[in-house]
């Protein structure tokens, strides 16, 4: 008795959570009925783990929108403004938190991302007025569920340590003023899981891979050995996952708790520190199988690592694992019908991961598994010596890279130069981020394409028409560098994946993201290319109906790395520098077809950024360089503009001047131009659009705001370099507000301009 995984997907297969969700937010289906579905949902994962020969069976972890969220309600951290009377969080405040409440004007709660992975957790609050008290059983009773339909359940839970430092100060409170309160209410429940008899209670404290404040550090060492004694004769598991413990190892061995659990995807070699220093009663768990990704486990050489654990420390004192949560992995590979069978083969998604890791037990257990063993080892041969998986004309090509080519040929000051020469553009030039609204009419028009009902010629002219339609309206508008509107793209990063060679696509891979949002994100599982120009067509066609400077609009490498899964025999930064070269072939053949402003979004360039800040400076330098091969190929005439959506930039700004864009658009009207105080402090030396609008919302934003912030803006940044357009795409807005903003915009501009000429 020695696997479990660490969390199982909660969206359902078929995303029968989603779809139940929203109907419940459209009040069409009642909470008896969405809980119904939770329910069925719940049983089916367990079944799966069951079914699959694991130990323990994983409970807690389902949740009707994020386990951070589900972790507020546990330890009653609700916010005031949600008026909780105190008692049980109710399913409809736990949804107020998430997703605000226009009607009674409440906003929602902060969502970030989760530590390095596209999932978004709901933002704790912590206000010196927090006063924490148990406010949710729902952990007790999924594990009572769990253990009455006949399963061995092992809860998990957040760790405190992890939920107070992923949580925000408001009005001068310490967040570890809340840590008393907080152990009390961990011990309490820890206890009554410890009475329903499970023997193992897992809790995740994935905080221990990042660098550690020293304020952390001792609130894990107040709270941690209480949790264990809480445990009685349970035993409670200390989970670590997505990357190596390193220094905090110590903290981990010495906490008391029964078994640790460690990475070993993300963190291989802390094996043999991990089994040195775990004393003699601790059990420990290997993450051997990747929650991140959809790759096939190499079970022979996950074989040896349990060996080297069996030998080290004894086969009774090992335990096989998932590396994190499966939460992060599509539910399950048998449906796939759109991936090629030799592809599939490669491929494992949560149900087969669970399937992964029973067959590692049965081998560490001294069973027979030969048979699984040898498919596996087939399937991983076939994967290496596939023809796409390693070209050696893109090896070469990777390899031929020299310095030269991650340079500009001039530096910006001779290429403004030559840039205003010929873009001749007035003063605080306007223009927007790219797509404009994607109607139900386009998104059926693409969908119908599709499914074959519509001929390519048919859905030419219709994307023609609409260009057409962008065009004359941003003429009207009055923008100086136009866009020709995206209508062609369903997604920013799928959109250039599907036209590249080493990508594929799944039908049914969804992965949450945040609530009932989910994203599918291709595969990347060969070496890139671009066959074929991409979007050189739809750009010369948008600039033969202006006058006016048409900006080409392309995904940067990084970005489409870091929203992709991505092989894992090949460094990322290797697989970023081979998509880097295929998008730098594009921009070229934009160049040459005429289009002299052209915009490379890295949307996801710092969130990419690795955990531990001594790793930073390794990815942004090649992050970096892959941008910069991506732009480099072209005449100091042509200008690059780069996007990125966050404003947080302060840490970083070195590393974003470094790129070298001629023109940067940022996000920073919610913030006020605050971002521009990194701009300022650095004296970024190349052209801004800090964001005066915001596009998440459908509020039109007045002439005089856009003013304001036009003014703040010139305080920082000299005129002669300042850009002016909203905050982001357009894409998720309608029409109306989409005119009535811009007009705005540009009316506010043309009243700065004349006082500036
Ligand atoms: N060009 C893209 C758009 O306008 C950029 C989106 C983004 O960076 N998220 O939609
Ligand atoms: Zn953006």
């Amino acid at each position: 008795m020695n696997t479990h995984v660490l969390g199982f997907p909660r969206i359902g297969a078929n995303r029968e959570l989603k779809r139940a969700l929203e109907s419940y937010w459209r009040r069409e289906i009642s909470e008896t009925e969405l809980t119904a579905v939770a329910d069925a949902l719940k049983m089916e994962n367990w079944r799966t783990q069951s079914q699959a020969g694991l130990a323990w069976v994983t409970t807690g972890d389902f949740s009707f929108y994020d386990h951070i969220l589900d972790t507020i309600a546990l330890v009653g951290a609700v916010p005031e403004r949600f008026g909780w009377n105190g008692e049980s969080v109710d399913l409809d405040t736990y949804f107020r938190m998430a997703r605000g409440d226009v009607k009674r004007n409440l906003s929602a709660m902060e969502m970030t991302k989760w530590f390095d992975a596209n999932y978004h957790y709901i933002v704790p609050e912590i206000t010196p007025r927090t006063a924490l008290r148990r406010g949710s059983s729902k952990v007790v009773t999924e594990t009572r569920q769990a253990i009455n339909a006949g399963y061995e359940a092992k809860p998990v839970l957040v760790g405190p340590v992890t939920f107070l430092s992923v949580a925000k100060e408001f009005d001068g409170a310490n967040r570890w003023d809340c840590l008393e309160a907080l152990t009390a209410i961990y011990c309490e429940v820890i206890r009554e899981l410890a009475d329903l008899g499970c023997e193992w209670i897992q809790v995740d404290e994935p905080i221990l891979a990042t660098d550690l404040s020293e304020a952390a550090t001792a609130a894990f060492e107040t709270c941690w050995p209480r949790l264990t004694q809480a445990a009685g004769s349970a035993r409670v598991m200390l989970s670590t996952y997505f990357g190596p413990l390193n220094e905090n190892l110590g903290l981990a061995t010495e906490s008391g708790a029964h078994a640790l659990h460690v990475d070993l995807v993300r963190g291989p070699d802390q094996l043999d520190a991990v089994l040195n220093q775990a004393p003699s009663g601790m059990t420990v768990s290997l993450g051997l199988v990747d929650g991140r990704n959809i790759w096939k486990t190499d079970l022979a050489r996950a074989a040896k690592a349990l060996e080297r654990a069996r030998d080290q420390i004894g086969a009774d004192r090992v335990l096989v694992g998932s590396s994190c949560s499966l939460l992060h992995s599509p539910v399950d590979l048998t449906n796939e019908t759109l991936l090629a069978d030799e592809l599939k083969n490669w491929m494992a998604f949560a149900v087969q991961k669970c399937d992964e890791v029973a067959v590692l037990g049965r081998w560490l257990a001294g069973g027979d598994v030969t048979v699984d063993m040898e498919a596996n080892a087939s399937a991983i041969a076939s994967r290496r010596a596939h023809a796409e998986v390693v070209r050696p004309e893109v090896r070469e090509r990777a390899a031929a890279v020299t310095p030269d080519m991650l340079s500009r040929q001039s530096p910006y000051p001779q290429r403004a130069a030559a840039q205003k020469a010929w873009l001749k553009l007035p003063l605080l030039p306007t223009t927007t981020i790219g797509s404009f609204p994607q109607t139900t009419e386009i998104r059926q028009m693409r969908l119908k394409t599709k499914k074959g009902d519509v001929d390519p010629a048919a859905y030419e002219a219709f994307i023609q028409a609409e260009i057409q339609s962008v065009v004359d309206k941003q003429e009207a508008l009055g923008l100086d560098v136009l866009v020709h509107g995206e209508p062609e793209r369903n997604d920013m990063v799928e959109y250039f994946g599907q036209q590249l060679d080493g990508f594929c696509f799944t039908r049914n891979g969804w992965v949450q993201s945040y609530g009932s949002r989910c994203v599918k994100p291709p595969i990347i599982y060969g070496d890139v290319s671009r066959p074929r120009p991409m979007t050189v067509e739809w750009s010369r066609y948008a600039q033969s109906l202006t006058k006016k400077p048409m900006k080409g609009m392309l995904t940067g490498p990084v970005t489409i790395l870091c929203w992709s899964f991505v092989r894992d025999d090949l460094s990322r930064a290797e697989v970023c520098q081979q998509i880097a070269l295929a998008i730098r072939d594009e921009v070229q053949d934009l160049e040459t077809a005429g289009i002299r402003v052209i915009q490379i979004d890295e949307a996801a360039l710092r969130e990419g950024l690795p955990l531990r800040r001594a790793d930073h400076a390794a990815y942004l330098r090649w992050a970096v360089d892959s941008f910069r091969l991506t732009a480099s190929g072209v005449e100091d005439a042509t200008q690059i503009h780069t996007h990125m959506c966050y404003s947080e930039f302060n840490a970083i700004i070195k590393w974003i001047a470094d790129m070298d864009a001629d023109v940067i658009s940022i996000e920073s009207s919610r913030s006020k131009m605050e971002l521009l105080d990194a701009f300022r402090q650095f004296d970024y030396p190349n052209e801004i659009g800090p964001g005066v609008y915001d596009i998440h919302s459908p509020r039109v934003p007045s002439k005089d705001e856009v003013l304001e912030l036009l003014q703040l803006a010139l305080k920082d940044v000299p005129k002669e370099r300042l850009w002016v357009n909203p905050d982001c795409g357009l894409k998720t807005r309608a029409w109306p507000e989409t005119i009535a903003s811009l007009e705005n915009m540009v009316s506010a501009t043309l009243a700065l301009r004349a006082k500036l000429e």
